[in-house]
């Protein structure tokens, strides 16, 4: 047993070891996966459909088994040197392409349990499209505190598909309008502040990536099914799709592939 001196004395010595180890040590095996989510319908159309049962099945997963849902923005703070690392067992989530479901369906649970969500939105599609919101349903989502506001360029392109048809100049101009129209279109309509990027169908290239960078964005999130770590480049993030499919077991290996922890601590008893 140690007397209450020597606790301090400890405690002491911990913080000062604590304060010596660099950021980069600390940072070399943070990773985070950042889910993507798309549509939420009763009924399951195709694979980027997932019933609001399972999202709140998914939501329960993280919080009764220690996951602490993060905001994207945050992460990337963290990334450029310029925040807290993530606490342990972090997740991001984002949902992609605005849809309806987002607000009718998305919206109410992630209140109820008070998590963080990151959106991508292409603005062609908000007050147009008959799947996708509206600016004033984008507008409440960003009022609830809740949902941040990003880019997914400005009408979701296939970047493949136009530098084929596109000569080079034309071709640049294009990415350059995609980019930069999105992120003044989200602003001026929201008030908010716009630099990450999903990139449209996963697709990038270290042009497009840089052009990401010159038009202002600091992160961008791509498609792959791994955890974000200390080697993606910012402009590059990976992301998991979320499916229906992702229950059980399914769900607990995406968020953690390889477990290190105790069993006892990844299941408690009576929450499968
Ligand atoms: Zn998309």
């Amino acid at each position: 047993m140690r007397s209450p001196l020597q606790w301090c004395a400890f405690l002491a010595a911990l913080m000062v070891a604590l304060a010596c180890v660099s950021p980069r040590a600390v940072a070399a095996d943070v990773t985070v996966p950042i889910l993507v989510y798309h549509h939420f319908d009763a009924t399951v159309h195709d694979e980027m459909t997932v019933r609001p049962g399972t999202f709140e099945w998914q939501l329960r997963y993280l919080r009764t088994h220690g996951y602490h849902v993060i905001r994207l923005r945050d992460y990337v703070r963290y990334r450029r040197g310029a925040g807290p690392p993530p606490p342990p067992h972090a997740v991001v989530i984002t949902a992609d392409d605005g849809r309806r479901s987002v607000y009718t369906v998305m919206f109410p649970l992630v209140r109820t349990w008070g998590v963080p969500v990151t959106l991508f939105i292409y603005p062609s599609a908000i007050s147009n499209a008959s799947y996708a919101m509206t600016w004033p349903q984008l507008a409440e989502l960003v009022r609830s505190g809740l949902f941040d506001v990003e880019s997914h360029t400005y009408w979701h392109p296939n970047f493949k598909t136009e530098k084929a048809r596109l000569d080079p100049r034309r071709y640049r101009a294009f990415v350059q309008r995609q980019l930069v129209l999105s992120k003044a279109v989200l602003e001026h309509r929201l008030g908010v502040h716009v630099d990450l990027l999903a990139w449209p169908f996963g697709i990038y290239d270290p042009d497009l990536m840089r052009e990401a960078g010159a038009a202002g964005y600091v992160a961008a999130v791509s498609i792959e099914r791994r955890p974000a770590g200390p080697k993606d480049p910012l402009l590059a993030l990976p992301r998991f799709i979320v499916t229906d499919h992702d229950v059980g077991a399914a769900f607990a290996r995406l968020l953690d592939p390889a477990p290190k922890h105790h069993p006892s601590q990844a299941a408690p008893k009576g929450s499968r």
